[in-house]
Protein backbone atom coordinates (compact mmCIF):
# COMPACT_ATOMS: atom_id res chain seq x y z
CA UNK A 1 0.00 0.00 0.00
CA UNK A 2 2.27 2.69 1.12
CA UNK A 3 4.54 1.38 -1.77
CA UNK A 4 1.93 2.09 -4.93
CA UNK A 5 1.14 5.46 -2.64
CA UNK A 6 4.65 6.50 -2.96
CA UNK A 7 4.64 5.72 -6.56
CA UNK A 8 1.74 7.45 -7.42
CA UNK A 9 2.89 10.54 -5.44
CA UNK A 10 6.14 10.14 -7.66
CA UNK A 11 4.52 9.63 -11.20
CA UNK A 12 2.63 13.08 -10.12
CA UNK A 13 5.28 15.14 -8.48
CA UNK A 14 8.72 13.97 -9.66
CA UNK A 15 9.70 14.30 -13.70
CA UNK A 16 12.35 11.63 -13.60
CA UNK A 17 15.34 11.75 -16.08
CA UNK A 18 16.15 9.81 -19.11
CA UNK A 19 12.55 8.34 -19.35
CA UNK A 20 9.26 8.70 -21.01
CA UNK A 21 7.09 9.21 -18.38
CA UNK A 22 4.27 7.50 -20.45
CA UNK A 23 6.21 4.50 -19.63
CA UNK A 24 5.46 4.38 -15.77
CA UNK A 25 1.46 3.61 -17.19
CA UNK A 26 2.80 0.25 -17.48
CA UNK A 27 6.33 -0.46 -16.24
CA UNK A 28 6.06 0.56 -12.48
CA UNK A 29 8.41 2.85 -10.51
CA UNK A 30 10.90 0.94 -7.98
CA UNK A 31 10.84 2.34 -4.70
CA UNK A 32 13.73 2.01 -3.23
CA UNK A 33 13.62 2.62 0.87
CA UNK A 34 16.77 1.68 1.50
CA UNK A 35 20.45 0.05 0.24
CA UNK A 36 23.30 -1.92 1.83
CA UNK A 37 26.09 -3.18 0.29
CA UNK A 38 25.35 -4.00 -3.46
CA UNK A 39 21.80 -4.26 -2.63
CA UNK A 40 18.68 -1.69 -2.58
CA UNK A 41 15.72 -2.93 -0.40
CA UNK A 42 12.45 -1.18 -1.89
CA UNK A 43 9.58 -0.09 0.40
CA UNK A 44 8.15 -4.07 0.47
CA UNK A 45 11.35 -5.40 1.75
CA UNK A 46 12.47 -7.08 -1.61
CA UNK A 47 15.88 -6.58 -2.88
CA UNK A 48 17.54 -6.00 -5.86
CA UNK A 49 21.57 -6.32 -6.72
CA UNK A 50 22.98 -2.61 -7.57
CA UNK A 51 24.21 -4.09 -11.38
CA UNK A 52 24.95 -0.50 -12.58
CA UNK A 53 25.95 1.00 -9.37
CA UNK A 54 22.97 3.54 -9.57
CA UNK A 55 23.85 5.00 -13.02
CA UNK A 56 27.54 4.14 -12.22
CA UNK A 57 28.43 6.41 -9.26
CA UNK A 58 28.73 3.67 -6.80
CA UNK A 59 31.80 2.35 -5.91
CA UNK A 60 31.78 0.65 -2.34
CA UNK A 61 28.65 -0.17 -2.27
CA UNK A 62 25.54 1.58 -0.44
CA UNK A 63 26.15 2.77 3.36
CA UNK A 64 30.08 2.51 3.17
CA UNK A 65 30.28 3.05 7.51
CA UNK A 66 33.68 5.25 6.41
CA UNK A 67 32.34 7.44 3.89
CA UNK A 68 28.96 8.06 5.65
CA UNK A 69 31.56 8.82 9.22
CA UNK A 70 33.34 11.44 7.27
CA UNK A 71 30.60 13.15 5.79
CA UNK A 72 28.54 13.43 9.49
CA UNK A 73 31.89 14.47 10.94
CA UNK A 74 32.34 17.49 8.23
CA UNK A 75 28.25 18.25 8.36
CA UNK A 76 29.62 19.07 12.64
CA UNK A 77 32.34 21.20 11.33
CA UNK A 78 30.74 23.49 8.03
CA UNK A 79 28.45 21.56 5.82
CA UNK A 80 28.66 24.76 3.20
CA UNK A 81 30.67 27.78 2.62
CA UNK A 82 31.53 29.72 -0.87
CA UNK A 83 34.33 28.95 -2.21
CA UNK A 84 35.10 32.22 -4.19
CA UNK A 85 37.32 34.17 -1.56
CA UNK A 86 36.91 31.54 1.09
CA UNK A 87 38.93 27.66 1.34
CA UNK A 88 38.62 24.95 3.59
CA UNK A 89 40.32 22.32 4.76
CA UNK A 90 38.55 19.15 2.98
CA UNK A 91 38.37 21.02 -0.54
CA UNK A 92 42.62 21.84 0.02
CA UNK A 93 43.12 17.97 0.93
CA UNK A 94 41.21 16.86 -2.28
CA UNK A 95 42.86 19.32 -4.30
CA UNK A 96 46.32 18.01 -3.33
CA UNK A 97 45.31 14.19 -3.47
CA UNK A 98 44.09 15.09 -6.63
CA UNK A 99 46.86 16.78 -8.20
CA UNK A 100 49.33 14.09 -6.27
CA UNK A 101 47.52 11.47 -7.94
CA UNK A 102 46.92 12.70 -11.65
CA UNK A 103 49.95 15.40 -11.67
CA UNK A 104 47.94 17.60 -12.74
CA UNK A 105 48.11 20.14 -10.09
CA UNK A 106 44.99 22.59 -10.36
CA UNK A 107 41.44 21.41 -9.48
CA UNK A 108 38.27 23.73 -10.26
CA UNK A 109 35.18 22.00 -8.75
CA UNK A 110 31.66 21.94 -9.81
CA UNK A 111 28.44 19.86 -9.01
CA UNK A 112 28.02 17.16 -12.06
CA UNK A 113 29.58 15.35 -15.02
CA UNK A 114 28.03 18.22 -17.30
CA UNK A 115 29.45 20.77 -15.75
CA UNK A 116 32.74 19.53 -15.79
CA UNK A 117 33.00 18.94 -19.56
CA UNK A 118 31.63 22.67 -20.15
CA UNK A 119 34.49 23.97 -17.89
CA UNK A 120 37.13 22.08 -19.33
CA UNK A 121 35.59 23.37 -22.80
CA UNK A 122 35.29 26.91 -21.42
CA UNK A 123 39.24 26.65 -19.96
CA UNK A 124 40.56 25.21 -22.71
CA UNK A 125 38.95 28.02 -25.13
CA UNK A 126 39.67 30.55 -23.01
CA UNK A 127 43.53 29.79 -22.47
CA UNK A 128 43.76 29.81 -26.50
CA UNK A 129 42.54 33.25 -26.01
CA UNK A 130 44.27 34.26 -24.06
CA UNK A 131 47.57 33.26 -25.66
CA UNK A 132 46.41 35.31 -28.46
CA UNK A 133 44.48 32.80 -30.56
CA UNK A 134 40.71 33.22 -30.39
CA UNK A 135 40.20 31.53 -33.82
CA UNK A 136 41.07 28.30 -31.55
CA UNK A 137 37.20 27.87 -30.27
CA UNK A 138 36.20 24.86 -31.71
CA UNK A 139 36.27 21.22 -30.45
CA UNK A 140 36.20 17.84 -31.78
CA UNK A 141 35.02 14.25 -29.98
CA UNK A 142 34.70 11.01 -31.03
CA UNK A 143 31.31 8.93 -33.19
CA UNK A 144 29.07 8.06 -30.23
CA UNK A 145 31.04 9.84 -27.59
CA UNK A 146 29.27 10.88 -24.42
CA UNK A 147 30.09 14.06 -22.45
CA UNK A 148 27.14 14.56 -20.75
CA UNK A 149 23.30 17.09 -21.49
CA UNK A 150 23.89 20.48 -21.04
CA UNK A 151 23.89 22.34 -23.92
CA UNK A 152 27.77 23.12 -23.70
CA UNK A 153 28.19 19.21 -23.19
CA UNK A 154 25.47 18.02 -25.75
CA UNK A 155 27.65 19.77 -28.37
CA UNK A 156 30.22 17.15 -27.93
CA UNK A 157 28.04 14.34 -27.11
CA UNK A 158 27.59 12.46 -30.28
CA UNK A 159 24.04 9.82 -28.84
CA UNK A 160 21.85 10.95 -31.95
CA UNK A 161 18.93 10.33 -29.16
CA UNK A 162 20.02 12.72 -26.42
CA UNK A 163 20.88 15.11 -29.57
CA UNK A 164 18.09 15.26 -31.72
CA UNK A 165 15.67 17.63 -30.26
CA UNK A 166 18.19 20.04 -29.40
CA UNK A 167 20.52 20.13 -32.07
CA UNK A 168 19.30 23.88 -33.45
CA UNK A 169 20.41 25.01 -29.56
CA UNK A 170 23.76 23.39 -29.64
CA UNK A 171 26.86 25.03 -32.09
CA UNK A 172 27.53 20.84 -32.86
CA UNK A 173 31.49 19.61 -32.62
CA UNK A 174 32.94 18.18 -35.50
CA UNK A 175 33.29 14.02 -35.20
CA UNK A 176 35.81 12.04 -35.87
CA UNK A 177 35.88 7.93 -36.20
CA UNK A 178 35.58 6.16 -33.31
CA UNK A 179 37.97 3.30 -32.58
CA UNK A 180 35.18 0.74 -31.46
CA UNK A 181 36.96 -2.55 -33.07
CA UNK A 182 33.28 -3.70 -33.74
CA UNK A 183 33.71 -1.24 -36.53
CA UNK A 184 36.91 -2.40 -38.13
CA UNK A 185 37.08 -4.35 -41.35
CA UNK A 186 37.01 -8.10 -41.33
CA UNK A 187 40.13 -9.52 -40.27
CA UNK A 188 41.72 -6.15 -39.02
CA UNK A 189 42.38 -6.43 -35.48
CA UNK A 190 41.58 -3.28 -32.95
CA UNK A 191 45.07 -2.12 -32.42
CA UNK A 192 44.85 -2.07 -36.94
CA UNK A 193 41.87 -0.19 -36.27
CA UNK A 194 43.16 2.19 -33.46
CA UNK A 195 45.77 3.43 -35.43
CA UNK A 196 43.42 3.78 -38.65
CA UNK A 197 41.24 5.80 -36.46
CA UNK A 198 44.49 8.01 -35.34
CA UNK A 199 44.78 8.60 -39.07
CA UNK A 200 41.57 10.16 -39.54
CA UNK A 201 42.01 12.21 -36.39
CA UNK A 202 45.54 13.51 -38.08
CA UNK A 203 43.73 14.27 -41.30
CA UNK A 204 41.05 16.20 -39.83
CA UNK A 205 43.83 17.95 -37.48
CA UNK A 206 45.88 18.86 -40.66
CA UNK A 207 43.36 20.84 -42.07
CA UNK A 208 41.49 22.16 -38.69
CA UNK A 209 43.92 22.45 -36.10
CA UNK A 210 44.50 26.77 -36.09
CA UNK A 211 40.42 26.40 -35.23
CA UNK A 212 40.40 23.92 -32.29
CA UNK A 213 41.01 24.24 -29.07
CA UNK A 214 40.62 20.77 -27.59
CA UNK A 215 39.29 16.66 -28.49
CA UNK A 216 37.58 15.35 -25.67
CA UNK A 217 37.51 11.70 -25.59
CA UNK A 218 36.16 9.01 -23.00
CA UNK A 219 39.49 6.96 -22.34
CA UNK A 220 39.25 3.06 -22.90
CA UNK A 221 35.67 2.88 -22.91
CA UNK A 222 33.01 4.81 -24.93
CA UNK A 223 30.34 3.91 -21.72
CA UNK A 224 27.28 5.55 -22.60
CA UNK A 225 27.61 4.18 -26.65
CA UNK A 226 27.36 0.64 -24.88
CA UNK A 227 30.30 -0.01 -23.09
CA UNK A 228 32.67 0.16 -26.32
CA UNK A 229 36.03 -0.86 -25.16
CA UNK A 230 38.96 0.01 -27.67
CA UNK A 231 42.31 -0.16 -27.70
CA UNK A 232 44.60 1.82 -25.58
CA UNK A 233 47.53 2.36 -28.78
CA UNK A 234 44.24 5.07 -29.95
CA UNK A 235 45.42 7.06 -27.26
CA UNK A 236 48.86 6.98 -27.23
CA UNK A 237 48.63 7.94 -31.01
CA UNK A 238 45.69 11.10 -30.09
CA UNK A 239 48.03 12.53 -27.93
CA UNK A 240 50.97 12.65 -29.67
CA UNK A 241 49.00 13.99 -32.64
CA UNK A 242 47.11 16.87 -30.09
CA UNK A 243 50.51 18.15 -28.97
CA UNK A 244 51.97 18.34 -32.28
CA UNK A 245 48.84 20.34 -33.67
CA UNK A 246 48.53 22.17 -30.04
CA UNK A 247 45.35 20.58 -29.54
CA UNK A 248 44.32 20.42 -25.70
CA UNK A 249 43.60 16.37 -25.21
CA UNK A 250 40.57 16.24 -22.66
CA UNK A 251 40.17 13.12 -20.66
CA UNK A 252 36.39 12.69 -19.77
CA UNK A 253 37.16 9.76 -16.90
CA UNK A 254 33.63 11.18 -15.56
CA UNK A 255 32.89 6.90 -15.67
CA UNK A 256 36.37 5.28 -16.19
CA UNK A 257 37.80 6.89 -13.45
CA UNK A 258 38.19 5.69 -9.96
CA UNK A 259 39.43 2.39 -10.70
CA UNK A 260 36.73 0.97 -12.97
CA UNK A 261 39.22 -0.18 -16.11
CA UNK A 262 41.76 -1.60 -13.60
CA UNK A 263 43.76 1.28 -12.93
CA UNK A 264 43.17 4.52 -11.03
CA UNK A 265 42.48 6.20 -13.96
CA UNK A 266 41.88 4.56 -17.65
CA UNK A 267 44.34 7.34 -19.57
CA UNK A 268 47.09 6.02 -17.44
CA UNK A 269 46.97 2.41 -19.23
CA UNK A 270 47.79 4.33 -21.81
CA UNK A 271 50.68 6.17 -20.09
CA UNK A 272 49.85 9.31 -21.43
CA UNK A 273 49.34 13.31 -19.60
CA UNK A 274 46.08 14.63 -20.90
CA UNK A 275 46.03 18.57 -20.39
CA UNK A 276 42.58 18.30 -18.62
CA UNK A 277 40.96 15.66 -16.55
CA UNK A 278 37.07 15.66 -15.88
CA UNK A 279 36.26 13.71 -12.80
CA UNK A 280 32.61 12.95 -11.33
CA UNK A 281 30.24 10.11 -10.62
CA UNK A 282 32.77 7.58 -8.25
CA UNK A 283 34.79 10.80 -6.83
CA UNK A 284 32.57 10.77 -3.76
CA UNK A 285 31.56 7.01 -4.15
CA UNK A 286 28.30 7.67 -5.30
CA UNK A 287 26.96 9.78 -1.79
CA UNK A 288 26.85 13.49 -2.84
CA UNK A 289 27.42 15.58 -6.46
CA UNK A 290 30.57 16.48 -7.60
CA UNK A 291 32.70 16.77 -10.50
CA UNK A 292 36.42 18.56 -10.81
CA UNK A 293 38.11 19.65 -13.13
CA UNK A 294 42.14 18.95 -13.69
CA UNK A 295 44.65 20.63 -15.44
CA UNK A 296 48.26 21.17 -16.06
CA UNK A 297 50.74 24.45 -15.07
CA UNK A 298 50.93 25.53 -18.48
CA UNK A 299 47.23 25.99 -18.95
CA UNK A 300 46.71 27.81 -14.63
CA UNK A 301 49.87 29.95 -16.19
CA UNK A 302 47.60 31.51 -18.51
CA UNK A 303 44.95 32.93 -16.44
CA UNK A 304 46.88 34.05 -13.88
CA UNK A 305 46.96 37.84 -14.17
CA UNK A 306 46.98 41.60 -13.09
CA UNK A 307 43.90 41.47 -15.50
CA UNK A 308 40.45 40.22 -14.04
CA UNK A 309 38.81 39.42 -17.82
CA UNK A 310 41.73 36.97 -18.07
CA UNK A 311 40.84 35.07 -15.07
CA UNK A 312 38.50 32.08 -15.19
CA UNK A 313 35.59 33.15 -13.64
CA UNK A 314 33.23 30.25 -13.89
CA UNK A 315 31.35 29.89 -10.84
CA UNK A 316 28.64 27.20 -9.12
CA UNK A 317 27.12 28.22 -6.09
CA UNK A 318 28.22 25.02 -4.50
CA UNK A 319 31.83 24.35 -5.81
CA UNK A 320 34.21 22.83 -3.76
CA UNK A 321 30.74 21.65 -1.47
CA UNK A 322 33.18 20.44 2.44
CA UNK A 323 30.38 17.28 2.26
CA UNK A 324 31.19 16.16 -0.77
CA UNK A 325 34.58 16.82 -0.84
CA UNK A 326 35.05 15.05 2.17
CA UNK A 327 33.09 12.21 0.80
CA UNK A 328 35.56 12.15 -2.12
CA UNK A 329 38.58 12.07 0.30
CA UNK A 330 36.87 8.88 2.63
CA UNK A 331 36.45 7.78 -0.92
CA UNK A 332 40.28 8.01 -1.78
CA UNK A 333 41.13 6.54 1.19
CA UNK A 334 39.42 3.07 0.52
CA UNK A 335 41.24 3.39 -3.08
CA UNK A 336 44.32 4.78 -1.06
CA UNK A 337 47.04 1.29 -1.14
CA UNK A 338 45.71 0.04 -4.48
CA UNK A 339 44.16 -3.19 -2.50
CA UNK A 340 40.86 -2.43 -3.35
CA UNK A 341 41.83 -2.64 -7.41
CA UNK A 342 43.89 -6.35 -6.33
CA UNK A 343 40.44 -7.51 -4.85
CA UNK A 344 38.48 -6.04 -7.91
CA UNK A 345 40.82 -8.30 -10.24
CA UNK A 346 39.83 -11.43 -8.19
CA UNK A 347 36.40 -9.99 -8.19
CA UNK A 348 36.72 -9.81 -11.96
CA UNK A 349 38.04 -13.45 -12.32
CA UNK A 350 35.23 -14.82 -10.36
CA UNK A 351 32.44 -12.68 -12.04
CA UNK A 352 34.06 -12.79 -15.26
CA UNK A 353 34.04 -17.10 -14.55
CA UNK A 354 30.56 -17.34 -13.60
CA UNK A 355 29.38 -15.28 -16.24
CA UNK A 356 30.98 -18.01 -19.35
CA UNK A 357 27.57 -19.32 -19.91
CA UNK A 358 25.85 -15.81 -20.36
CA UNK A 359 28.94 -15.17 -23.39
CA UNK A 360 28.53 -18.12 -24.58
CA UNK A 361 25.07 -17.76 -25.28
CA UNK A 362 23.83 -18.40 -28.69
CA UNK A 363 22.40 -14.86 -28.60
CA UNK A 364 25.30 -13.23 -27.07
CA UNK A 365 28.08 -11.73 -29.52
CA UNK A 366 31.66 -9.44 -28.70
CA UNK A 367 31.16 -10.11 -24.79
CA UNK A 368 33.82 -8.15 -23.14
CA UNK A 369 35.23 -7.10 -20.05
CA UNK A 370 37.31 -4.38 -18.62
CA UNK A 371 38.40 -4.28 -15.00
CA UNK A 372 34.70 -3.82 -13.22
CA UNK A 373 32.61 -3.73 -16.45
CA UNK A 374 30.97 -6.32 -18.65
CA UNK A 375 29.34 -6.17 -21.28
CA UNK A 376 27.74 -8.35 -24.13
CA UNK A 377 25.97 -7.68 -27.45
CA UNK A 378 22.39 -9.57 -27.45
CA UNK A 379 21.41 -10.32 -30.68
CA UNK A 380 17.12 -10.02 -31.03
CA UNK A 381 14.91 -8.13 -32.87
CA UNK A 382 13.11 -7.33 -30.17
CA UNK A 383 12.97 -3.07 -30.35
CA UNK A 384 11.97 -2.86 -26.78
CA UNK A 385 14.35 -5.36 -25.82
CA UNK A 386 15.63 -3.27 -23.29
CA UNK A 387 12.65 -2.55 -21.52
CA UNK A 388 11.76 -6.31 -21.68
CA UNK A 389 14.76 -7.15 -20.19
CA UNK A 390 15.20 -4.23 -17.12
CA UNK A 391 11.39 -5.86 -16.37
CA UNK A 392 12.88 -9.04 -16.30
CA UNK A 393 15.92 -8.80 -14.42
CA UNK A 394 13.90 -7.53 -11.54
CA UNK A 395 11.87 -10.59 -11.20
CA UNK A 396 15.15 -11.86 -10.60
CA UNK A 397 16.50 -9.61 -8.21
CA UNK A 398 18.76 -7.66 -9.91
CA UNK A 399 18.72 -4.00 -11.06
CA UNK A 400 19.92 -3.60 -15.28
CA UNK A 401 19.18 -1.33 -17.60
CA UNK A 402 20.77 -2.38 -21.04
CA UNK A 403 21.88 0.46 -23.64
CA UNK A 404 20.25 -0.53 -26.81
CA UNK A 405 21.08 -4.34 -27.18
CA UNK A 406 23.92 -4.02 -25.16
CA UNK A 407 23.47 -5.91 -21.66
CA UNK A 408 26.44 -4.49 -19.40
CA UNK A 409 27.26 -4.93 -15.43
CA UNK A 410 29.05 -2.20 -13.65
CA UNK A 411 28.79 -3.41 -10.70
CA UNK A 412 29.94 -1.87 -6.89
CA UNK A 413 33.64 -3.19 -5.98
CA UNK A 414 32.83 -4.85 -3.34
CA UNK A 415 30.78 -8.11 -4.35
CA UNK A 416 31.65 -11.43 -3.04
CA UNK A 417 31.39 -14.63 -4.91
CA UNK A 418 27.85 -15.32 -3.68
CA UNK A 419 26.34 -12.07 -4.65
CA UNK A 420 28.70 -12.36 -8.78
CA UNK A 421 26.57 -15.73 -8.71
CA UNK A 422 23.51 -14.06 -8.25
CA UNK A 423 24.37 -11.57 -10.65
CA UNK A 424 25.30 -13.88 -13.22
CA UNK A 425 22.51 -16.48 -12.72
CA UNK A 426 20.22 -14.00 -12.73
CA UNK A 427 21.09 -12.39 -15.75
CA UNK A 428 21.37 -15.09 -17.82
CA UNK A 429 18.18 -16.71 -16.90
CA UNK A 430 16.71 -12.86 -17.45
CA UNK A 431 18.14 -13.40 -20.79
CA UNK A 432 16.67 -16.70 -21.50
CA UNK A 433 12.81 -15.33 -21.01
CA UNK A 434 13.04 -12.50 -23.18
CA UNK A 435 15.39 -14.07 -26.10
C1 LIG B 1 27.73 10.45 -16.96
C2 LIG B 1 28.75 11.05 -17.81
C3 LIG B 1 28.84 12.44 -17.98
C4 LIG B 1 27.83 13.40 -17.41
O1 LIG B 1 27.79 13.38 -16.02
P1 LIG B 1 26.46 13.91 -15.29
O2 LIG B 1 26.82 13.93 -13.86
O3 LIG B 1 25.38 12.91 -15.62
O4 LIG B 1 26.16 15.24 -15.85
C5 LIG B 1 29.86 12.94 -18.75
N1 LIG B 1 30.76 12.12 -19.32
C6 LIG B 1 30.72 10.78 -19.18
C7 LIG B 1 31.77 9.93 -19.82
C8 LIG B 1 29.69 10.20 -18.44
O5 LIG B 1 29.61 8.86 -18.35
Amino acid sequence: MAEMDLIQRSKKAVWHPCSQMKLHETQPLLAIARGEGVWLYDTSGRRYLDGLSSWWVNLFGHGHPHIKAAITTQLDRIEHVMLAGCTHEPVVELSERLGALTGLGHAFYGSDGASATEIALKMSAHYWRNHGRPEKCRFIGLANGYHGETAGALSVTDIALFREAYGPLVRLSATVPTPDPRDAAPGVSAIDHARACAAALEAWLQAHHHETAALILEPLVQCAAGMVVYDAEYLRLARALCTRYEVHLVADEIAVGFGRTGTLFAYQQAGILPDFVCLSKGLTGGYLPLSAVLTTDDVYAAFYDDSTARGFLHSHSYTGNPLACSAALATLDLLHDGSALAQNRRTAATLTALSAPLAQHAKVNNSRQIGMIWAFDIATDDPLFSRHYHAAALRHGLLLRPIGNTLYFMPPYVMNSDECAWLANGALAALNEVV
